[in-house]
């Protein structure tokens, strides 16, 4: 067991201060007392500064790691999000299962010593470079399950069907060769893998491609064949283009087609949703239903703008996710969800409400509440029975020095230097900013050595 004693803690609601917090070996909070008297505190609790919740990253493509900042030339086309999958795809043709645990742990590194505590990694690089299933067929994912272990961070495994190539089933193409599986040979896989997430401590849950990759028939094969509290991730409107191809083919905008012909609810995490109508809006917040939200990449991409202020308005719940990894930070992908709201409305501190109105709060907590139904795992409250997950501003370091308490989460998403986040725990294991750092360093001479073999071929 350990035993901490803390300045102050934000639990999730509200503050508090001086408190005392046991950690079980199983890593729960067994005792969180606030207001403790010295006499109270044991010799050998441990001091920590200022325990905030940590952040879900609900959606990730580890091996896309491999390109951030490789894609910044001008294209053929000029450069659009096409042009940009062309690039990514030339990776996905080369990367073998030793360089994607290499890379992802490098990646899962990074995002912990940001502040998230799990990551929702949408994977659907199944196959061996001929297209060809590996053998054992889940080697792939065992390298995410590996990388995961070796970074601490938690893991939600969320294995992609991803059958066509585009609306009206047409044939994957040859680029697309080591993504394919038909439903059967997906639910398959997932029988073979839920075990050895099981094993080791992982979460698992659906993913469907997108409404270009998968029909709304496959989908309602693949529920009904699967645990119904398992977590149900899709890729749905990022590009207007998507959504005029869908319209062309079935009459109807993707949100449209997903909620006349699929029923989706509370533990539907639909990523991106760009280009929504009123109406898709609002059935959206209904439903309960949360938008990952991926700003630096969809800005990075050129895909356009959310919608956000319509969707807080209905009452719509989102989260964040680093996508492309084109950045790791948590901070800055919150800030960047507020400031492109900033910059359509030509006003300021709008995703802010008036029972919290510091922006920085009222962003950090609303990427980490409600999560577990699109998780299977993210409790975002700090409470007796909940793990021992946190992360710890160091309020005295020289980027927050001028802030006051009420601002402190405004100084971290708004302004504060990265070092503001002093260490990250994670199931009551904790490692601060400075082991992680060591750990990268380490990581670094595999890191040379996987460029080296040439998995970023063609670029
Ligand atoms: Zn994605």
């Amino acid at each position: 067991m350990s035993t901490y004693f803390i300045s102050q803690l934000h639990d999730g609601q509200q503050w508090h201060s001086r408190c005392l917090l046991d950690v079980d070996a199983s890593g729960l909070i067994e005792r969180l007392h606030s207001q403790v008297d010295d006499s109270a505190i044991p010799g050998d609790a441990v001091p920590l500064q200022t325990l905030i919740p940590g952040l879900p990253n609900l959606h990730s493509h580890a091996f896309q790691r491999a390109m951030a900042g490789r894609a910044e030339q001008r294209a053929s086309d000029g450069g659009s999000f096409w042009s940009w999958r062309e690039q990514m795809y030339r990776i996905a043709h080369t990367i073998t299962p030793e360089q994607m645990e290499i890379i992802a742990t490098q990646l899962y590194l990074e995002l912990r010593q940001s502040g998230y505590t799990r990551v929702c990694e949408f994977h659907y690089l199944h196959h061996d470079r001929d297209g060809q299933p590996y053998e054992p067929v889940t080697t792939m994912a065992e390298a995410l399950i590996r990388a995961s272990t070796n970074a601490g961070i938690e893991l939600t495994l969320l294995p992609v069907l991803y059958s066509y190539s585009g609306f009206g089933q047409r044939p994957l193409t040859e680029e697309q060769r080591r993504f394919g599986m038909s439903t059967a040979e997906y639910l398959a896989y997932l029988e073979t893998l839920e075990p050895l997430t099981a094993s080791a401590g992982c979460q698992i849950g659906i993913a469907l491609h997108s409404l270009r990759a998968v029909s709304t028939a496959q989908i309602n094969e693949v529920l009904a064949h699967t645990p119904a509290d398992w977590p149900v991730h899709i890729h749905i409107s990022e590009q207007m283009q998507e959504v005029r191809d869908c319209q062309q083919s079935t009459g109807l905008r993707p949100v449209e087609l997903l909620l006349e012909e699929v029923e989706v609810c509370e533990r539907w995490c639909l990523v991106h949703a760009t280009h929504l109508s009123n109406t898709e809006l609002e059935a959206l917040a209904q439903r309960s239903v949360t938008v990952a939200l991926c700003p630096t990449t969809e800005a990075n991409l050129g895909d356009g703008l959310f919608p956000m202020l319509d969707f807080i308005n209905h009452g719509g719940r989102y989260g964040i996710g680093s996508d492309s990894q084109i950045c790791r930070s948590a901070s800055e992908e919150l800030r960047w969800l507020e400031y492109g709201q900033r910059l359509i409305h030509q006003r300021r501190c709008l995703i802010s409400s008036s029972e919290r109105p510091s922006t920085g709060e009222n962003l950090w907590l609303s990427a980490s509440l409600d999560k577990q139904a699109v998780t299977a795992g993210h409790s975002g409250r700090l409470d007796v029975g909940q793990p021992a997950t946190f992360v710890e501003l160091q309020s005295r370091h020289a980027s927050m020095i001028q802030t006051a308490d009420q601002h402190l989460f405004d100084g971290l998403v708004f302004s504060a230097d990265p070092a503001a986040i002093h260490s990250v725990t994670i199931a009551g294991q904790r490692q601060t900013r400075q082991q992680i750092e060591r750990q990268l360093n380490a990581h670094r001479s595999l890191l040379e050595k996987a460029f080296q073999q040439g998995y970023i071929a063609g670029q």
